[in-house]
């Protein structure tokens, strides 16, 4: 049978009873034992009085024949006594006839002053013996006492046939205490278990009831709970990106077809074509760095990204960036300001900063004004790395300096699309600094400017790399 494998409330209940049942057996064969060794005490100790009076009642006669005192006869009566010679001749038997039914004393068998020993007659009544020897009036004696050892045994079977009894009824409720007791254990796991199954995509905010929140079972459903809330959440925001990477591809494929309609439904003239064609290349040039990002974006969520970390020279890092999207600033005649030196150069992930690097400085440019100037400062504190992209825009309301980290996050939605803006770039950066072990992080200027700082700790870069 395979149910003690599935049911954990029948193995409870099995191991429950199976224990019970032996801590029982033990209790009754113990006490059996000591029932057994008080009454066989308390036998022995009858003997003994009983010879302690026989002996002051046994005279010897003036020709050596050996007497009791018979005033007290009920006493004789209800004992069985035997005298002996040292030599072995019965000098005296309180039951003549019963007498035969065990051996005889033998002289070489009692070498001791008194012995003890338990013995059956022929017909099957087991006894318990007491000899003793004793000087009386000058005259050696054996006496051999006899007390019958049923009583014990008649007790004993008595207490047998309770325990046969009781026994079979105490593991029966047992069997059935622990079925219930398990049962009642079990039951939240039960219910958990019922709602756990019930839970999918589509209800993914139930819970499991949690029954006692500082026992076992309830510490499981809250973990579980924990667990859920968890899922929900990575579920919520892999439901939003996906809603939000949608919405933003479909603009710029609407922005195409709708240019490509309107060419259709009149012929252009060459130079209109141009335009249009160009428009529609722009339209998927922003197309192409979504979709890049988005992948960006996947990959580092996947968790599947390996750093390649070298020695790098920050200021020159920061130099070629600068002028890989100096076309981009002179369009608004923009001009960058690069100050400060590191001390030694930092093990660094060179593609994912510049990426980062990338991103800031596009920012800076398209929130910019027009002919400002954007300042780029490296500096070094102690153990720490600083590097500070400041430009002269509005500042960011300090209600959205940690949104604007955020997928698809833009403070003025509008402004920031027509600049080609997705809302990934911050997001992409700061992966890109905190997945080395840095900070990124922006202080909005008090009356114009916002700064954007990439922080790295020497420490923990030489402990990681
Ligand atoms: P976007 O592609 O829209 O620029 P980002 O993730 O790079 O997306 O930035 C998110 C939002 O943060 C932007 O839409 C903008 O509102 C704000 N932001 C980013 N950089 C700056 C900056 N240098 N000055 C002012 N606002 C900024």
């Amino acid at each position: 049978m395979d149910l003690h494998k599935k049911n954990v409330r029948f193995r409870l209940t099995l191991w429950y009873t199976v224990t019970l049942t032996v801590i029982l057996l033990l209790y009754a064969g113990i006490t059996l034992f000591m029932t057994w060794l008080n009454l066989s005490h308390s036998l022995d100790r009858h003997l003994e009085k009983d010879y302690e009076v026989i002996e002051e009642m046994v005279e010897i006669g003036p020709d050596g024949r050996v007497h009791i005192d018979e005033d007290d006869r009920s006493f004789l009566e209800e004992r069985w006594i035997e005298i002996w010679s040292p030599d072995g001749n019965l000098l005296y038997n309180s039951r003549p006839f019963s007498g035969r039914d065990l051996p005889p004393w033998h002289p070489d068998s009692n070498l001791y002053e008194m012995t003890f020993r338990s013995l059956t007659t022929r017909s099957g009544v087991r006894m318990r013996e007491l000899v003793a020897r004793a000087n009386i009036e000058g005259h050696d004696l054996v006496f051999r006492l006899f007390r019958s050892e049923e009583g014990i045994y008649g007790e004993l079977r008595k207490f047998i046939l309770l325990l046969l009894i009781a026994l079979p009824l105490a593991m029966l409720a047992a069997a059935w205490g622990g079925y219930w007791l398990a049962g009642r254990l079990l039951a939240p796991l039960g219910r958990m278990t019922r709602k756990a199954r019930q839970i999918g995509d589509r209800n993914l905010h139930e819970r499991l009831p949690v029954d006692n929140p500082s026992d076992e079972m309830g510490r499981l459903a809250i973990t579980f709970n924990e667990l859920l809330d968890r899922i929900q959440d990575a579920f919520e925001r892999l439901r939003q990106f996906t809603y939000d990477a949608a919405h933003e591809l479909r603009t710029p494929l609407t922005a195409i077809r709708s240019t490509g309609e309107v060419a259709l439904q009149e012929p252009q003239e060459p130079d209109t074509y141009r335009e249009i064609i160009g428009s529609i290349l722009e339209e998927n040039n922003r197309l192409t760095n979504l979709v890049n990002s988005l992948l960006f974006l996947s990959r580092a969520d996947s968790g599947t990204f390996s750093l390649r970390p070298e020695t790098t020279d920050l200021r020159e890092l920061v130099e070629q960036t600068a002028d890989l999207i100096q076309p981009l600033a002179e369009e608004k005649q923009q001009e960058f300001l690069i100050e400060g030196q590191l001390r030694a150069p930092l093990l660094l992930d060179k593609t994912l900063l510049r990426q980062a690097l990338l991103n800031l400085l596009d920012n800076a440019i398209k929130y910019g004004p027009p002919g400002s100037t954007i300042r780029i400062t490296l500096q070094e504190e102690e153990d720490t790395v600083r590097l500070d992209v400041t430009d002269e825009g509005s500042p960011i309301p300090e209600a959205y300096t940690e949104k604007i980290f955020e997928r698809f996050f833009r403070v003025d939605a509008s402004r920031s699309k027509e600049s080609g803006g997705s809302g990934l770039g911050l997001a992409i950066a700061r992966w890109a600094v905190e997945v080395q072990g840095g900070e990124l992080f922006v202080t909005p200027g008090k009356e114009k400017g916002n700064t954007f700082t990439i922080r790295f700790s020497r420490r923990t870069q030489t402990s990681s790399v």
